[in-house]
């Protein structure tokens, strides 16, 4: 039986998009499709690949403002970030296409019988699951590079934000792409584990470290599958000394960027016990009581807008309520009277210095303190987290950062530098419950294809003088 769904924006509740979910069949129905169009994908030369997804960064530069528009409304971020989304749509093109030559690209080597050539095949069918917080950016940051190297894919957004997933979909095709060599599936779990279990080579995966587990545990029969984990953290940033007010516009950035829903967003603070860290804590406190929280397409731009849903927000207190139950202190309480609906969430700084506090990623502005007598302390608390995705310093000695770079675990380790600075052009990804070492961006390109070693002789020789031991051949 088939059920309809809907997207709406948390902001407002009006509904942004309407459709029908697929259940198991019409996900088989859409991996058989995409089989079937695999080949001829995959037989496409390069150059014509480049060419299509050349056209379609041009489609999503020319349809910006539609895009933008588009993830603001479903996700209630505001417009400025919708839009440097949107770019990054596009932008990531020309840098699929450099990965893919320099990670993914053709090599040969002269050898005295011919040469050694080195070259790269697609797997097949790619599943892609997106989540809601970077709607089209990040499944963007799958697709690109698996159909530059000639795969296929099915496409499951988050069923939070079916209309970003519509659209990269619509502007594909425009673009020239052919037919089901990439479709959308709508829906929730039930859609996307349809997905995961019909015949995939391919999951690339962004999401919640609680899905991933779920994920592996789908998959540990069929290894061959390749799988790229793009998980959650539970981030820290140490900040140990330098000019607090600067150091707290780093750190309010790392924590309350995207009403904190960025999976690299800083979630703890650590900073020194006595009155330099006390410093660091009031000028955090005082940057944050500062940020506005508005509609996206308010009017002077806001810091931040919603959180996803009214649950999200709902259940962000919780774990706040949770943490205070624990003893923690709040330093700042969220402020709000301002009119706007449940899904909005001001920031909360909690001081949870010395209780015992659970290792979870509260996926909202909600930033926990934690002060500690010396920097070794500082890096063993900036470690005691089964994630690693991103982890930053605030110092401005030269000797510091050197010692946390070659201790700290986590793939993204920034110094004077928001958790959240990340680039296409690197890799990005994490350690621990925060991926499987498997990182996209400019690493998605290793993931996308799987390399073939190849030694060639265009003409054939008598190699029987070449095997050693042999006894003289009958006369
Ligand atoms: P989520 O794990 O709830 O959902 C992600 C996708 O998986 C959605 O499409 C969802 O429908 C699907 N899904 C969920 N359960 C499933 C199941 N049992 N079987 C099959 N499919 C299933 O994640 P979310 O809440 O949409 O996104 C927020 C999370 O994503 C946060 O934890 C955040 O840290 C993480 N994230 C990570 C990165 C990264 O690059 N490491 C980037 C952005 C977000």
């Amino acid at each position: 039986m088939t059920s309809t769904m809907q997207s709406t924006c948390p902001a407002t509740g009006e509904i942004v998009w309407e459709g029908v979910e697929d259940d198991a069949a019409s996900v088989n129905r859409r991996l058989s499709a995409a089989r079937r169009a695999f080949e001829g994908w995959a037989d496409t030369s390069p150059d014509r690949r480049v060419a299509i997804l050349r056209a379609y960064a041009e489609k999503l530069r020319d349809h910006a403002e539609d895009v933008a528009r588009t993830i603001a409304r479903e996700t209630g971020k505001p417009l400025w970030e919708a839009r440097q989304e949107a770019g990054s749509m596009a932008g990531k093109v020309d840098i699929s296409i450099r990965a893919q030559a320099e990670r993914a690209g053709f090599r040969t080597d002269e050898q005295p019988f011919g040469q050694a050539v080195l070259r790269h095949q697609p797997h097949g069918v790619m599943a892609v699951l997106g989540p809601y917080n970077f709607p089209g950016h990040l499944p963007n940051g799958h697709i690109v590079p698996a159909l530059l190297a000639g795969n296929a894919i099915v496409f499951k957004p988050s069923e939070q934000t079916p209309a970003t997933g519509e659209l990269i979909r619509s502007l594909l095709s425009e673009a020239g792409l052919p037919d089901n060599v990439l479709s959308v599936v709508q829906g929730g779990r039930e859609t996307g584990a349809a997905l995961i279990g019909g015949e995939i080579d391919g999951l690339l995966f962004t999401g919640s470290a609680a899905t991933g587990m779920v994920l592996r545990r789908a998959m540990v029969e069929r290894p061959h599958v390749i799988m790229a984990l793009e998980l959650g953290g539970n981030n820290p940033i140490i900040a140990w000394d330098g000019d607090p007010v600067a150091a707290a516009s780093i750190i309010a950035q790392s924590a309350f960027i995207t009403a904190g829903q960025r999976c690299s967003c800083a979630r703890r603070l650590i900073v020194p016990e006595g009155p330099a860290g006390e410093r660091i804590v009031e000028a955090v406190t005082a940057l944050a009581a500062r940020m506005r929280m508005e509609r996206w397409d308010a009017e002077p731009e806001p810091t931040f807008g919603s959180l996803i849903s009214a649950g999200a927000a709902r259940y962000a207190r919780e774990e706040v309520a949770r943490l205070t139950g624990l003893g923690a202190r709040t330093l700042l309480a969220e402020q709000r009277d301002d009119g706007l609906s449940e899904a909005f969430m001001a920031p909360v700084i909690l001081d949870v210095t010395g209780i015992d506090v659970p290792d979870r990623e509260i996926f909202a502005p909600v930033l926990q303190i934690q002060r500690v007598p010396d920097f070794a302390a500082a890096i063993k608390m900036a470690n005691a987290t089964a994630f690693g995705l991103s982890a930053g310093l605030v110092s401005e000695d030269a000797a510091l950062w050197q010692h946390y770079l070659s201790r700290a675990r986590a793939g993204v380790i920034n110094w004077n530098r928001p958790t959240t600075g990340a680039s296409g052009a690197m890799p990005f990804g994490g350690l621990g419950n925060s991926g499987n070492h498997r990182p996209s961006a400019y690493y998605a390109a290793d993931y996308c294809a799987y390399p073939v070693a190849s030694f060639e002789a265009g003409e054939l020789a008598d190699l029987s003088g070449q095997i050693k031991g042999l006894a003289p051949a009958a006369s």
